[in-house]
Parts: C-alpha cells; structure tokens; sequence
C-alpha cells in the first residue's frame, strides 16, 4: 500500500490480498481454490486460527478505504444489494464468523488520525499496525463507521488479532447473571492461542453492546441451549440469546464458530492430506480459498 501511494497509484483489495496470502504462505497454510486471474474482486477467504486446544474460524472479505475530506467510508455493499448479505449467509452456512478486512492504507493516507492506543503522532506504532483491520460484519453499519474513531473502536489490528487481552471484556451485568463460570472466565480473564482471537471479536462486540444498553434496556435474556458439553462442538455451547439492537443472538454468531476441534477439512490441509478442489466444492461459490493459521497457546 505504501508502495503504491508513493507512486499516486491506486491499491485495490485484489492485489493487496494476493500480497497478504503470498507473504502468509510462507508462515501458514494457504490452500487457494481459484488461479488468482480468476480471483473476483471482493471475493471471501476462510480463515481458521488453531492450537492444541481449540480453533476459531472467520469468513473474511476485504474492504479498502476511502476518504472524502474527514469522512471515512467503505462499500461494505449495502448499496449494491446483495453482497453483504452473501457474506453473512455464506458464514452461517460454514460456521464462521463473518469479519471484514479492513485495508487502511499507510498512517499518512490516514492523516495519521489518532489511534485509541496510546497515539504517538506521526509514524505511531499502533497507527502503522493498523493498516489491516478486522472488523465483525455485524459492526460494520455504514452510517455509523464513517471515521477514524467508529472505525477503531470498532476493529483490531490484524496483527494484535492473538494478542491476550490484558483487559476483561465489558459486561453488562444483567447479562452475567444468565452466563456459565466458564463464560464468564473467558471473558474476564487473558485469553491465548485460538480464544485469543475470539476475544477480540467479542470484546468489540460487547464494547458496542454496552453503548447501546444505556439507551435502551433489552428484554430479559434467556439461556440458549445448545448441543451439550462434548469435546468436539461448540467450547461455549450454553450463550445467553441477547440479540441488542442488530437482532441477532450475537454470542453465538460470535462464539459458536470457537470449537473444540477444526472441522476435517482443516485438519486434512494441517496435514497436508486434501484435494483443493474437493474441499473447494464444498463451500459456497464466492470463497477463494482457506488460510489455516497454528498459533501458539503461550500468546
Ligand atoms: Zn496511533
């Protein structure tokens, strides 16, 4: 992105994803199921986050900024019609949670807009991180993230995506009240590995959600029952069913893809015992490929 800005050239989300994936590829597993000639703009990339006790996965699509003056917008896709609402189905569908890429472009395409993390001007540190975002779908309301505040708040630094948290998340406490212990101590203590990168989606989900609860109390919540406590579904398989203003029961479009154990088809790309195309013809037509990140469970 830089190189392109310094050469007045515009970067798109193609080409900056097919640089993300071939630096990753180095790193991680990266199975693409299409020539990249062939990669659609806006196409969705599966990516799950695994270590020896759990795994988490996302359908990402990316997004890249632009600005008009101080107003920050992207084409989530509302406009268009379907798009945004393709990404979400084709998530549940998987079992992931949809995320957006968020492709910010260099500290100074950004004015160098304060960061909330501890800003330090020109060539912040945390401002540099920022250039990939990740944001859940459900915060992505293009009324309401159109400038670097909304947009921060609302996402974390593909890099800082594992870091543990050193902060709980924040809780209403009428939701504690309808949550497990376990719940709870995810919540509020540093996550690793896996449950790292389910915290920062959550967190940022209940950051929002509290917001919200100071203009309107939502109707008592209820238990959700989900499959039992085996050791292969869901690692939070009771959530309470608060839905906040999106009307969605947001806990489990959040935390039911954080499983005990990947789905096979990670497991087989782990290793190294898949056909692309057989696991391609499995997921819906707009998902480019799958990206298995193992991550350490000392953080
Ligand atoms: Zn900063």
């Amino acid at each position: 992105m830089a190189a392109c800005e310094k050469a007045l050239l515009r970067w798109g989300e193609t080409s900056i994803t097919e640089i993300v994936m071939s630096r990753a590829a180095a790193a991680v597993n990266v199975v693409p199921f299409t020539q990249p000639a062939e990669t659609v703009s806006g196409a969705d990339w599966v990516w799950w986050w695994v270590d020896s006790t759990s795994a988490y996965g996302m359908l990402v699509q990316a997004k890249r900024l632009t600005l008009r003056q101080d107003r920050w917008r992207f084409d989530f896709g509302y406009r268009t019609g379907s798009q945004h609402a393709n990404l979400s189905s084709a998530a549940a569908s998987l079992n992931l949670i949809p995320v957006y890429a968020l492709y910010l472009g260099t500290g100074d395409y950004r004015n160098w807009e304060p960061c909330p993390d501890d800003h330090r001007g020109r060539r912040c540190p945390s401002c540099v991180k920022r250039s990939i975002s990740l944001m859940p779908a459900l915060l992505a309301d293009p009324a309401i993230v159109n400038d670097s505040a909304t947009t921060y708040e609302r996402s974390v630094a593909l890099e800082e995506l594992w870091t543990p948290s050193s902060r709980g998340a924040p809780l209403i406490p009428v939701l504690m009240e309808q949550m497990d212990p376990e719940l709870i101590d995810f919540l509020l203590t540093p996550q690793t590995g896996a449950r790292a990168v389910a915290r920062s989606a959550i967190d940022r989900i209940l950051r929002v959600r509290a917001g919200q609860f100071a203009a309107a109390a939502p109707p008592a919540p209820s238990i959700m029952r989900g499959g039992g406590h085996d050791q292969l579904g869901s690692v939070f398989p009771d959530l309470p069913s608060d839905t906040g203003h999106w009307g969605v029961p947001y806990f489990k479009h959040v935390l039911d893809p954080l499983q005990h154990v990947a789905p096979d088809y990670v497991l087989e790309i782990e290793s190294r015992e898949f056909d692309a195309d057989e696991v391609a013809s499995t997921m819906p037509e707009d998902v480019a490929g799958v990206v298995v990140v193992r991550l350490s469970q000392n953080g």
